[in-house]
């Protein structure tokens, strides 16, 4: 139950230092010991610690003071204080410092390692927790068929990503990419054969972006990408690069190699009507909508009356790509 939990014992006590070591590494913990404050503050430095026990009374300061800084440093960590001043006012100070025990010596053995069990117990409990409540997070955020972003993630970038573009004054920009007749394809050969297109649409075009760019499905067969410090004739050459490599692929399920082709609509800031985040989504769908509506297996780019600072938007509006 120990499972090799980490302790840090704070003791200038040398016997009872070697004592207590000796026991609580016979009990299956790892220790290691400190006799002064600047030892701990060095070891606690190397060591991820699980459980702490701290002397007051050390050679180089109260420890109390150590108390406040290990706690602030390791919210989740167990710090159990060990001293001989037993004053009701001496334990609430040491609670305050943010121990999560006191224990005054002489003390009974036993009910020491009753308490280190239990705090340990404690400190397992909350890093399981801690590590299931990261996962349920990441699940959450995660679209199950492509293992990409989902629509969540998504819609929590966008409005992070458009923030920042207009802190700074960066450029954003942003693709929607809907696969072409996808319903078709479906009612031809299956869901399961749509469902691992999909999959090999995501990663082409998940391949196809950097590391600052953030993809996402954010529909059934509707992926989105938004490109961080990218102007709108960037923007346009990644969506061409895409919308090609995806005409370009052939795609097997089975026996059956599918040919798949993509639209694409694009919007970009800074642009004078786009003012918030849901704007650029929209100025992007409506691009896209015109993609499908020009015949497909091709790149739009959003409409713009009035534009600044993008030295792109003086050219024409659409390119056809097809
Ligand atoms: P368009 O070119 O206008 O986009 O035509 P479309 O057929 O692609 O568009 P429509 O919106 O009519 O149909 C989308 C289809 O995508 C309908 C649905 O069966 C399919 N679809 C949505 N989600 C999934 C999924 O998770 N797996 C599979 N296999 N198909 C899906
Ligand atoms: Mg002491
Ligand atoms: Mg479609
Ligand atoms: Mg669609």
């Amino acid at each position: 139950m120990t499972d090799h939990a980490q302790l840090l014992l704070v003791e200038d006590d040398e016997n009872l230092s070697l004592l207590l070591r000796r026991r609580l590494e016979r009990a299956g913990y790892v220790v290691r010991t400190a006799g002064t404050i600047a030892e701990a503050r060095a070891a606690a430095r190397v060591m991820p610690w699980d459980l702490v026990l701290l002397d007051r009374g050390l050679p180089d300061g109260d420890g109390f003071e150590l108390c406040r800084e290990l706690r602030a440093a390791s919210p989740h960590g167990y710090i159990i204080l060990l001293t001989g001043e037993s004053s009701d006012e001496a334990k609430l100070d040491g609670f305050r410092s943010g121990a999560d025990d006191y224990v005054t010596k002489p003390f009974l053995h036993e009910e020491l390692f009753a308490r280190i069990r239990a705090g340990i117990r404690i400190v397992t409990l909350q890093r399981a927790l801690l590590e299931s409540n990261r996962r349920l997070e990441e699940l959450s955020l995660t679209d199950g068929l492509t293992a990409l972003r989902n629509r969540r993630a998504f819609d929590e970038e966008l409005a992070a990503a458009h923030e920042l573009a207009r802190r700074y004054d960066r450029p954003l920009s942003l693709a929607i990419i809907d696969v072409d007749h996808f319903k078709g394809m479906n009612d031809t050969h299956g869901h399961a054969a749509g469902d691992a297109v999909l999959r090999a649409v995501a990663q082409l075009i998940a391949g196809s972006t950097r590391a600052t760019d953030f993809v996402a499905r954010i529909g059934g067969e509707e992926f989105a990408v938004l490109l961080p410090e990218t102007g709108l004739f960037d923007a346009m050459q990644f969506a061409e690069k895409i919308r090609a490599s995806v005409a370009a692929a052939t795609i097997r399920t089975g026996e059956v190699a599918h040919r798949i082709t993509v639209s694409v609509g694009i919007a970009s800031e800074p642009h004078t009507s786009i003012t918030n985040a849901t704007c650029l989504f929209e100025a992007a769908d409506q691009a896209l909508y015109r993609a499908k509506q020009n015949g497909r297996n091709r790149v739009e780019l959003e409409r713009r009356r009035a534009p600044r600072k993008v030295a792109a938007a003086a050219r024409p509006l659409q390119i056809a790509t097809s």
